[in-house]
């Protein structure tokens, strides 16, 4: 097993993800030495009594915009070689399955999580080396896109997942959508599991299970079917 791969969120709300780190896979992985995460509080990056960490926008206009000198500090005081600073912004790249493998890969990953209007621009065009949004809407913050982000990267670091848990079939994995899955009981409320899937003929359960899974991807996201990205 190498160095495990190191998170570093940078944040208003360093408390917020808490209870992610500390159930389930996340946790294990933590346990495990795969996942190194720090929960970075911008605000001990500020030089005022009363620790500000935005101000109103130049050129007039509604709410407040992040300050770039914390955010700066912040960077600089955990900052590797390697690391790649990535702005969670919804202006960004869209995150998916091949952006989570690529950034599985890396040594390092500093989250920005802006707040309020966003962040100063010399954020965005001195500081990040990425800008990465989590779909096409906007949250308040962003701790719970870095959860997205680090909970997708985690499980594809290898040794996090178990075998039980392996993403090999799974979704965006081979480019489409998985087959569905059933578990007992074989019949429920008037709904019987495929007899196929009983037969024990592993041959043709894998053919079923591959027809079954064009078949889904083309109905619900023939989109992917053009994309060679995932
Ligand atoms: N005014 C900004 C705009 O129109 O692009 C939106 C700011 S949003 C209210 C506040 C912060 O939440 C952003 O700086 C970003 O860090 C985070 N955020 C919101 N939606 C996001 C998304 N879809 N993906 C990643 N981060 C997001």
């Amino acid at each position: 097993m190498g160095a495990p791969l190191r998170v570093d969120v940078i944040t208003i709300f360093p408390r917020m993800l808490d209870g992610v780190w500390g159930e389930s896979i996340l946790k294990r992985a933590i346990a495990g030495g795969f996942l190194d995460v720090r929960m970075v509080d911008l605000r001990a990056f500020t030089h005022d009594v009363h620790r500000t960490t935005d101000d109103r926008p130049y050129g007039g206009g509604p709410g407040m915009v992040m300050k770039p000198e914390p955010i700066f500090e912040a960077v600089e005081s955990v900052r590797t070689p390697e690391a790649r600073v990535i702005l969670l912004s919804p202006q960004g790249r869209r995150f998916d399955q091949a952006l989570a493998r690529e950034l599985a890969e890396a040594p390092h990953l500093i989250l920005l999580c802006g707040h309020y209007e966003g962040v100063d621009e010399r954020v965005r065009q001195g500081l990040a080396t990425d800008e990465i949004s989590i779909g096409d809407y906007v949250l308040t913050n962003g701790v719970l896109p870095a959860a997205v982000v680090v909970d997708a990267v985690a499980r594809l670091i290898p040794g996090v997942l178990g075998h039980a848990e392996s993403h090999a079939d799974e979704s965006f994995s081979n480019g489409g959508l998985e087959y569905p899955q059933y578990t007992r009981p074989a019949e429920y409320r008037g709904m019987a599991v495929p007899e196929i899937l009983r037969s024990g003929d592993h041959a043709a359960v894998r053919q079923w299970r591959m027809g079954q899974a064009q078949d889904r991807t083309k109905k619900q996201r023939p989109d992917l079917l053009t994309n060679d990205g995932n």
